[in-house]
């Protein structure tokens, strides 16, 4: 199951191919892993429209990172996906 993670908005577990991945990094810094290689640790979502427009709402990667994150984190990563 190694190639296998979680969606954090709808919890299906899927391929990591069919899934975006988001990196928190040492720093503390969230982004959009675009090429799936940032270090740190790592959260899912799916690439489908209906479950990348929700992370915000379901505040999914606070779960997943355990910290509180501001709405402008949100936002840039749900820009930066809607980019790719
Ligand atoms: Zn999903």
């Amino acid at each position: 199951m190694k190639n296998f993670r979680k969606c954090v908005v709808c919890g299906e577990v899927k391929e990591k191919s069919g899934l975006f991945r988001i990196a928190r990094q040492k720093t503390g810094e969230i982004l959009f892993d675009q090429q799936g290689k940032e270090p740190g640790r790592g959260a899912y979502v799916c690439r489908d429209a209906a479950c990348r427009g929700k992370l915000k709402k379901a505040r999914g990667l606070e779960r997943s990172f355990r910290t509180r994150i501001p709405d402008e984190v949100y936002e840039r990563i749900e820009k930066s996906i809607h980019e790719t």
